[in-house]
């Protein structure tokens, strides 16, 4: 089985002519709510490949919640471990302009109250973990230290992109960045990917956007490009990525036949419009 401990939240998607100022009103286009959260997306990417899927999260006792877990279900993601929370569910608030630039504002909500009391004893039986931010760290890496524990396989998407221990790097097996993350955690660069297993993670995937992707092990770099198309909306292509890498994996792959099959999912994912709505199946791929 495949275990996804990550965030769940509602896109709360609204259009404007432009992102009110301080003190000001602009009035927009009508409310389109849709559900996201990296861990959420990325449940629902792998669980629509056919992987036995479980989502480790929580919502709140709201409509979004009950939305949020609908969409879990309808995708057959395993909603068992989705703690309802007495803080709200998580919400994305999301102006778009026509630009075509987003402005987020996110309220974790029920994200923030996922402890690490929540990540004990639930790896029976699991053979990959995925693991991404958005819900407090201190849960996150006790995570990857009982994941490791366990002789889980520990996939870490370092996304949204922040301070984790040594030991945390150290234990994983696999850590996935899109350009920026890599290029942060390297202190400002990316020149070679390469230099990422000297933080101590086995192997590491960058994903290159409209280039595809590049697998680093102890056997050196090797890139997987990516299929051309026409994007029309790359919300939740790391999180389809990261779904796709994780269920291939999961089923026995090596990274980089993994990583030519997640290139392929999150290249259909940004023909569509949307995260979880635009998600292939496995015929689909
Ligand atoms: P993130 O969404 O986390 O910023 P990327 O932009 O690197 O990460 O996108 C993740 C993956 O989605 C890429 O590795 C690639 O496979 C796919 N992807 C993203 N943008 C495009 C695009 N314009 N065309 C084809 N594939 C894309």
């Amino acid at each position: 089985e495949l275990l996804v401990i990550g965030s769940a939240n509602a896109d709360l998607v609204v259009s404007a002519d432009r992102r009110p100022g301080g003190g000001e009103t602009v009035l927009g286009g009508d409310t389109e709510i849709l559900p996201g959260g990296k861990g959420a997306n990325t449940a629902v990417a792998a669980a629509r490949l056919g992987a036995d899927v479980a989502l480790v999260g929580a919502v709140g006792d709201d409509p979004y919640g009950s939305v949020l877990l609908d969409s879990l279900r309808g995708s057959g993601v395993d909603t068992g471990l989705v703690r309802t929370s007495s803080r709200p569910t998580g919400i994305a608030y999301i102006t778009v302009t026509p630009d075509g630039e987003n402005s987020i504002l996110v309220s974790p909500g029920a994200n923030g109250s996922i402890e690490p009391a929540d990540v004990e004893g639930i790896f029976d039986g699991v053979k990959t973990v995925v693991l991404s931010l958005e819900i407090p760290l201190p849960t996150v890496e006790r995570a990857v230290a009982a994941a490791a524990d366990a002789g889980v396989k520990v996939l870490f998407n370092l996304s949204p992109a922040a301070k984790i221990s040594d030991a945390t790097l150290a234990a994983l097996d696999v850590l996935l960045v899109n350009e920026h993350e890599a290029a942060w955690l390297l202190g400002g660069e990316l020149d070679d990917p390469r230099q990422l297993l000297e933080l101590g993670p086995k192997a590491a995937v960058v994903t290159l956007g409209a280039r595809g992707a590049v697998v680093v092990t102890e056997d050196g770099a090797v890139e997987v490009a990516s299929p051309k198309v026409e994007a029309v909306d790359t919300t939740g292509a790391g999180d389809a990525f990261a779904g796709a890498l994780a269920a291939a994996v999961t089923a026995g792959k090596s990274l980089v036949e993994a990583a030519e099959h997640a290139v392929k999912v999150a290249a259909i994912s940004v023909t569509r419009r949307g995260a979880q709505p635009s998600y292939p199946t496995s015929d689909e791929v």
